[in-house]
Order: structure tokens, then C-alpha cells, then sequence
């Protein structure tokens, strides 16, 4: 006999999707959603008023460097233990984070070993992954073939850091006409790398090292036709494009180009954009600037007003976290020229209600809130409508958001390792009250509920290729599959 079904009544809030809002009970049943109406607790049942709060799908961050090592040997502040514990704090109950092979390495077994590593910190919150590929040769390129079947519908290639992470036109054009066979979203970090290091060069040897140079030396225009090669290499390719961590109107535009040609491109921009600016780095202390360094570099506050416009208009799909902290006091680097500071930061935990904080402020629809922060991800990481909607048969995956509460960002309250915050001391409208994760409830009231642990590895279905199918960008996307077509799920 198996156990009673563990069920919880979620009653009285407001249940929003990207498709519209509406009072409702929600039931959750062996962390799955069961029913959906105006519903009668049931005998032993837990029930949760969610009365003047919405009821959110779990938020799906597609975009997350957890556990990670960069140059060779430093790591991320955060592993999964502390770095999953802050994604669930803030709403998000799916993250889709990143493997890279040695060289030389299979990569069937990089992705083999990195879900043992991840799976043996008995994450919060399941998880998927990316597969990083670095100037990928023919070789490599065979071994993309085994990506779906290992439950991998994507890949990632940079077109910065140049003998480092970088790739060539050559190695990106055959990644894409490789992924288009196979049905692989194509992730690219644009910007180009051969250009900022001649700019690097020459900034140092005119003397300028503070960390306002990083971005200096990293102009909109370097992003712009980082952008502009990739959708036209996809084009060609017919690859699914997605350009990660957008950041300025010079390359939102590039992306509005192509996608009006035709292109099959989506982009993401990324919480610390909406919040952050250029002026952070500019004339601060060395410790108190270097909180901010990212790649690409925090924006002028036009480009942040024309992110939150594209959040709104749907030039920009996807709120992602691009969560990479380093210990200021440690592995961000804060000593000697700005080309020594670790290029990342925390938001994993505060992206939701930065997200949010856009509806306040008339960016967009709270439906259009949920859709960019976990609808369009789940359906491009090929995890709708398991995940991404709150439906029957869907994954428990809810967030109770009190609209009458306040959130204040802090260090000193956050549940990441990392020993800083650029949001540091930042407030905004809402609170997140309750998040169900499976149907367990790993947030109570606020706090964290270590015994409700219990993330799963998620295998992903590949995308269909569509190169040919344009997007209008005048308005909304809407919540219907359009753009991708689920095939048969992928074994784990
Ligand atoms: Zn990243």
C-alpha cells in the first residue's frame, strides 16, 4: 500500500499566470497541482490562506553560475547548498546552471559527474543544465549528439574572453548548424572579445586601472556587434538563438532587427541591468566599485530604461539572475588593475522581486511579470508546462506573494554565502510570504525549512528548429506556445 497522498489547500489567493489572473484554490497532491477552483478543504488536509496575495508559478531562472570555478581554480561564493537555499528564499524553484568538460573530457561524463557533485549537496529546488562549449572542434561537436538524450537541450558559447573561454565565427557557425539538427537552443554571451582586449591594452597602458575602466573599455557597441554576428550566423545556421545577459539598447536593437528579419532569437537581460548603473563604477573607491563589476558592464540609465521597456514590449523575454557572486572579501579580487576583479554577482535571490518592483512601476502586467520570470524560460529551457504555469498536472511550484508587505535587500539578511550585495539596502512593494517546491513548502512565513530539501535533477525536452518563424515585437508575447514545439520528452 503506498502512503496517503500528502495534499495541501493553497486558498483564496489571487492565481496568476502569463495568461491572466483570477481568485482561486489551488491543490497540491505528491508535488503535483491536482485541482484548481473554488475548492472544500478536505479531512487532515493542510490548508494555506493565501487570501490578498498572489499565487505565483514558481520562478524559472535560466541563467545561474552555482558551485562554479573560473580562471582555472575560483570559485563561486555559493555551492548548491547555500546557493539553491537563496534561489528558494526568493521564489525561484527552478534553476538552469551551467557544465563545462575539461579538456579532453567526454562531455556525457562532465555532465554525468556534474550531477553527482550537485545531487550530493541535496540542492532545495531541482535544476537543469546548459552544456559550455569552448572553440569546440569536429570532435566535440559529434559528442552534441548525446546532449538530449542526457536530458541537455542547450548550449553555450562566449564570443569574449579570448583564450580563455572564447570561440571563434567558425567553431560558433558549425556549434549552430550542429544544434539546429538536434534541436539545441544556442546561448550566447555577446560580446566581442577581441576588440575589449585591445581596449583593455590600452586603457592599462595609459595608466587607467580603477574598475571604472572595465567598463569603459567594454562600450554598448562591443555588445552590439557580438549580437548582430550571432543572429546572423543563426539565421544561416537556422539555429534557435538566445542572447544571455542583454544590456544595452545598441544591442537590443540588433536583436529587434534580426527577430523582425525572421530570426529565431530571444534575449534575456538580467536583475542587476534593471537596478544598477554605470555611475556605481565611476569615481568610487576601488572596494566600493568593484561590487559592481559584471560582464557586460552595468549600463547608462537610458539603456536601463529601454530594458525595462523591452521587458514590457517583448524585445527582451527572460529576467534572469546570471547569479556568479565572489566574496568581496576573497575571490571577487579587489587588488590591482580592474582586469584582476571576478566579473559576476549575486541576484538569485532578489530577482523575483525585482521583477516585481517593474509592476509597481508600470513596466508591465503582473502577468507579464510571471511570463518573463518563469513562463517564456520554462518553455525555452523545453520544461513547459511542467513547469513555467500553475495547471493540472503541473509541478507544485508555487510562490505566495504578499503585495501589502516590504522587501529590504541585505547582506546581512540573504540566505547566499556571498559577503556582500550589490542591492544592498534597496527596498521594494512586496514580500514573499510561502514557496512550495514540489509541493513541499521550503518557505514558511518568511523563513527557510531545511526538512522540505529535496531538489531533482530535470531532464529537458529539445526545442524544434524555427528559424524561419518571425516574432512581432509591437506587443506582448503571447502565452501560447508559438515559438517552440515540445518533442518527445528526453530520458533521464
Ligand atoms: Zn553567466
Amino acid at each position: 500500500m503506498s502512503e496517503p497522498a500528502r495534499r495541501t489547500l493553497v486558498r483564496g489567493g489571487t492565481v496568476v499566470t502569463a495568461a491572466g489572473s483570477a481568485v482561486a484554490d489551488v491543490r497540491l497532491a505528491d508535488g503535483t497541482i491536482v485541482e484548481i477552483g473554488r475548492l472544500e478543504a478536505g479531512p487532515g488536509e493542510e490548508v494555506v490562506d493565501a487570501a490578498g496575495c498572489y499565487v505565483l508559478p514558481g520562478g524559472v531562472d535560466f541563467h545561474t553560475h552555482i558551485d562554479a570555478v573560473f580562471r582555472g581554480s575560483i570559485r563561486t561564493a555559493d555551492d548548491w547548498r547555500t546557493g539553491s537555499a537563496a534561489a528558494a528564499a526568493g521564489g525561484t524553484t527552478t534553476v538552469v546552471d551551467f557544465c563545462r568538460a575539461e579538456d579532453g573530457q567526454p562531455l556525457a561524463e562532465a555532465i554525468g559527474e556534474w550531477r553527482d557533485r550537485v545531487a550530493a549537496q541535496d540542492p532545495w529546488i531541482d535544476y537543469g543544465v546548459h552544456a559550455i562549449l569552448v572553440q569546440p572542434d569536429e570532435e566535440r561537436l559529434a559528442e552534441l549528439d548525446a546532449l538530449p538524450g542526457l536530458g541537455v537541450a542547450s548550449v553555450k558559447l562566449y564570443l569574449a574572453y579570448p583564450g580563455r573561454m572564447m570561440s571563434d565565427d567558425r567553431a560558433l557557425f558549425r556549434t549552430m548548424q550542429r544544434a539546429a539538427e538536434l534541436g539545441l537552443l544556442v546561448l550566447v554571451h555577446a560580446e566581442n572579445g577581441h576588440a575589449i582586449d585591445v581596449l583593455v591594452e590600452e586603457a592599462l597602458a595609459a595608466g587607467h586601472v580603477e574598475p571604472e575602466w572595465h567598463g569603459h573599455t567594454r562600450p554598448p557597441l562591443t555588445e552590439a556587434e557580438a549580437v548582430s554576428r550571432a543572429t546572423v550566423l543563426a539565421r544561416i545556421a537556422g539555429a534557435e538563438l538566445y542572447v544571455v545577459h542583454l544590456s544595452s539598447l545598441r544591442a537590443l536593437e540588433e536583436v529587434r532587427r534580426a527577430a523582425a528579419d525572421g530570426a529565431g532569437v530571444h534575449a534575456e537581460t538580467c536583475s542587476h541591468y534593471l537596478v544598477l548603473d554605470e555611475s556605481m563604477l565611476a569615481g568610487a573607491p576601488r572596494e566600493e566599485a568593484a561590487r559592481y563589476v559584471c560582464s557586460p558592464p552595468t549600463r547608462s540609465k537610458d539603456d536601463q530604461a529601454g530594458l525595462w521597456r523591452a521587458l514590457g514590449d517583448g524585445g527582451i523575454e527572460v529576467l534572469a539572475s546570471d547569479h556568479c557572486p565572489f566574496a568581496l572579501r576573497g575571490e571577487k579580487i579587489v587588488e590591482g588593475d580592474f582586469t584582476h576583479i571576478m566579473n559576476g554577482l549575486p541576484g538569485v535571490e532578489q530577482r523575483l522581486m525585482i521583477g516585481y518592483s517593474g509592476v509597481a512601476r508600470g513596466a508591465y502586467s503582473i502577468e507579464r511579470f510571471v511570463d518573463i520570470t518563469s513562463t517564456t524560460p520554462a518553455r525555452l529551457a523545453g520544461l513547459y508546462p511542467r513547469k513555467g504555469g500553475i495547471a493540472i498536472g503541473s509541478d507544485a511550484d508555487l510562490v505566495i506573494l504578499d503585495p501589502a508587505g516590504r522587501t529590504r535587500f541585505s547582506a546581512e539578511t540573504h540566505h547566499s554565502a556571498v559577503d556582500y550585495l550589490p542591492y544592498e539596502g534597496i527596498e521594494v512593494d512586496g514580500a514573499i510570504r510561502d514557496v512550495f517546491a514540489g509541493g513541499r513548502r521550503v518557505l514558511r512565513d518568511g523563513e527557510l525549512q531545511p526538512a522540505a530539501r529535496g531538489g531533482r535533477f530535470l531532464a529537458r525536452s529539445t526545442i524544434a528548429p524555427t528559424a524561419s518563424r518571425g516574432r512581432r515585437l509591437s506587443e506582448p508575447h503571447p502565452p501560447e506556445p508559438h515559438v517552440l514545439e515540445q518533442r518527445r520528452g528526453a530520458t533521464s
